[in-house]
């Protein structure tokens, strides 16, 4: 089967899948909110830096927004972002004793946090079978013919329908890696894609 196919490949390409070094809870709930429209490369430093400073819920509500700015700059919206990391560590210790929620509609509650934030996780750090769907994924997964929607929203729904529920929370992971290397946003390599022979390009 196609799909079924193409979780194989991917899983070939990268038996590894997507490498967290921290699926901490709260830690994957920060750096994915400093994710949102900003690269790894600068979100994975931004976010090592923030939590060798304040590494829980506790220190980040008590520290002040310049403290928290001058360590994530280089992140895209970094005002907005520190000051809504600040919020959702002050709304987790009141609301949640101090613990992530780990449901979707608790989640969403959060300042900042929409489905793929909640579903990051969710899927990451509460292994939950969930999709996280990012650009990444939004876009590889319209290429391959998977699914053909407008926004990352609708393409977790229909994704839902035609995945495997095995590859629903490594789905992101492979094909955050696969979007990065090959089926990049502009220039996608497909001569030399391992999909060139099954995937239709919609492009
Ligand atoms: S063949 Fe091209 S469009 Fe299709 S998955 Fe590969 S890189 Fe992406």
């Amino acid at each position: 089967m196609f799909v079924e196919e193409l979780i194989s490949r991917l899983r070939e390409m990268y038996p590894g899948g997507y490498f967290h070094v921290n699926r901490d809870p709260y830690y994957m709930l920060i750096s994915t909110v400093l994710s949102q429209r900003t690269r790894d490369e600068v979100t994975i430093p931004a976010t090592r830096r923030l939590f060798e400073e304040f590494d829980t819920p506790q220190k980040m509500a008590e520290a002040s927004v310049d403290e928290i700015q001058s360590l994530i700059m280089d992140v895209g919206f970094y005002r907005v972002k520190a000051q809504r990391i600040i919020d959702i560590s002050r709304i987790i210790l009141r609301d949640y004793r101090g613990v992530v929620p780990d449901s979707m509609n608790e989640l969403l509650k959060l300042p900042g946090v929409g489905r793929k934030t909640a579903n990051c996780v969710l899927g990451y750090a509460y292994e939950q079978d969930v999709i996280a769907v990012d650009t990444h994924v939004h876009r590889i997964s319209n290429r391959l013919g998977l699914v053909k929607t407008s926004d990352p929203d609708e393409t977790e729904k229909e994704l839902e329908k035609v995945l495997p529920k095995y590859a629903w929370k490594e789905i992101n992971g492979l094909m955050v890696l696969f979007g990065q290397s090959v089926c990049r946003p502009v220039g996608p390599k497909c001569e030399e894609c391992i999909m060139g022979d099954i995937c239709p390009k919609i492009i």
